[in-house]
């Protein structure tokens, strides 16, 4: 038995011309192999499922004769890129991936350049040309300009609608073939796909029409998948992370504020970021792109970061930076840079005259943290957001008068406060201290003296610094995997 299966072509949404259709053929041998239990057309669904996502352009244009290994090598792409067991046959998990509604953009492109194309340009106009009759014209008007916010308000991106055929982003509705090369297929499976930045058709979102469209819960929503295309419209690429705007399948659970930490980054590094007070002013620095300020503020060597007994009051990321507070004094390690800033904390946040027990920064809402005592400041922008206040606004009872150390874990909601030899879990989503805390260190980490001095979460792994050491903490293994000196990344 041989089976052929001649597919359409694939050719990924930049603005190519197609080329002839590729065939993928699997032997008779292997197709008894991968089918095992599974109908005929789960086989088809995914071959052309890896075709429309996962192939090249060289793929396309390259050898027709596709054997069972190119086959499974897709395959695994696939399971990888959705973080799946790379079997690299057809298990019920991955068809069910397949099965997911989904972007219409492929998963692998051929950008030139990593980051994807951009507008040259922050006013960015929009129409929308054909309307889908689900919802009424200007709940879809509403919908498309509350998408487009989305992205405005995390950029420097200002979009305005056009009544002209030229619009930079052009919105339609439409069903099956609709002029672009790449038909929608009928209810579910591709939902909407878009072009990259460019003229004509770049920068285009269409939606499939044979989608029911919602504003609300019956159905796919508009609003969501429409500020997903426009993330494409602007140049961003699929994400692995199920967290991320841009991860491919439809998620029906997201919360109002779609964006993740990594989004921001991302359309941050295409176009820069909104904070028209970068954080730190008098060093030009933004929360999530900083450039590095080149020569000394401050005389060098004010205190010795180097003495080997050298301990933190606490450490926190910040963008791409650690601030190491001491005292009334913080030196700043730029990931990419060797130079240490240094000096005095008030001349880098002018109000916060004291010395920093605790600190943690969160990135989705661009904000540090800074405790102490039971005194906080939220930091955001140029300086301390208006007054400090009282951790027990945070939840904890009032016999805690002080936090050893604060880490928020990225890509989460929460962040963890150690006190003595307990820790306590914040939830800064619903902005509540969880039910079950405090918990004791030593149980849930093992290996982990207190009191801790300072904590923070970089590349996946909590570091403790107590006293003069920092302790990588693997949360998986829940085990130390690596000690240090606390001043390493400072140079010493
Ligand atoms: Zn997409
Ligand atoms: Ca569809």
């Amino acid at each position: 038995m041989r089976i052929w299966f001649v597919l359409a072509c694939a050719c990924t949404l930049l603005a190519l011309p197609c080329i002839a259709a590729p065939l993928l053929w699997l032997e008779g041998d292997d197709v008894s192999e991968f089918q095992d239990g599974k109908t005929r057309n789960d086989l088809i669904l995914a071959a052309k499922y890896l075709q429309r996502f996962y192939s090249s352009r060289t793929d396309s244009s390259g050898r027709m004769k596709r054997s069972r290994s190119f086959f499974s090598s897709k395959l695994k792409d696939m399971q990888s890129f959705f973080k799946l067991n790379q079997t690299g046959s057809l298990d019920p998990e991955t068809l069910a991936v397949m099965k997911t509604p989904r972007c219409g953009v492929p998963d692998v492109k051929d950008y030139v350049h990593n980051q994807g194309n951009r507008w040259r340009k922050t006013e960015i106009s929009y129409r929308v040309g054909t309307y889908t009759s689900d919802l009424p014209t200007s709940t879809v008007d509403a919908l498309i300009a509350s998408a487009l916010d989305v992205w405005a308000r995390a950029s420097p991106l200002k979009f305005f609608r056009s009544n002209s055929q030229d619009a930079d982003i052009m919105v339609e509705f439409a069903t099956k073939d609709h002029g672009d090369s790449f038909p929608f297929d009928g209810p579910r499976g591709t939902l909407a796909h878009a072009y990259d930045p460019g003229e004509g058709i770049g920068g285009d979102v269409h939606f499939d029409d044979d989608e029911f469209w919602t504003a609300g819960s019956n159905g796919f929503s508009l609003y969501s998948v429409a500020a997903h295309e426009f993330g494409h419209a602007l140049g961003l690429r699929h994400s692995q992370n199920p967290q991320s705007l841009m991860y491919p399948t439809y998620q029906r659970q997201r919360t109002q504020n779609l964006l993740s930490s990594e989004d921001i980054i991302n359309i941050n590094a295409l176009y820069g970021s909104t904070m028209p007070n970068p954080f730190y002013p008098r060093l030009g620095w933004s929360y999530s792109f900083i450039p590095w300020y080149t020569g000394s503020y401050f005389p060098m060597g004010l205190k010795d970061k180097c003495n080997p007994d050298q301990t933190f009051d606490s450490v926190t990321t910040l963008g791409e930076a650690i601030l190491f507070f001491k005292g009334r004094y913080l030196w700043i390690k730029h990931n990419n840079k060797s130079d240490i800033k240094e000096g005095p904390i008030t001349n880098f946040m002018p109000n916060i005259d004291s010395r920093i027990d605790a600190a943690y920064w969160v990135p989705q809402r661009s904000t540090a943290f800074l405790f102490s005592g039971s005194n906080y400041w939220t930091v955001k922008g140029s300086q301390g957001k208006g007054r400090h206040k009282n951790i027990s606004s945070l939840g904890f009872p009032a016999r805690v008068k002080l936090i050893d150390a604060a880490v928020h874990i990225y890509k989460t909601p929460y962040t963890l406060f150690f006190t003595q030899h307990v820790y306590w879990r914040y939830n800064e989503n619903q902005k509540v201290m969880e039910d079950s805390y405090p918990r004791n260190i030593s149980d849930d980490f093992p290996g982990i003296k207190t009191p801790i001095s300072a904590a923070m979460h970089r590349n996946g792994f909590l570091h403790f610094f107590l006293g003069p050491e920092v302790y990588k903490y693997d949360t998986e293994l829940k085990k130390v995997i690596e000690v240090k000196k606390a001043n390493s990344w400072l140079g010493c």
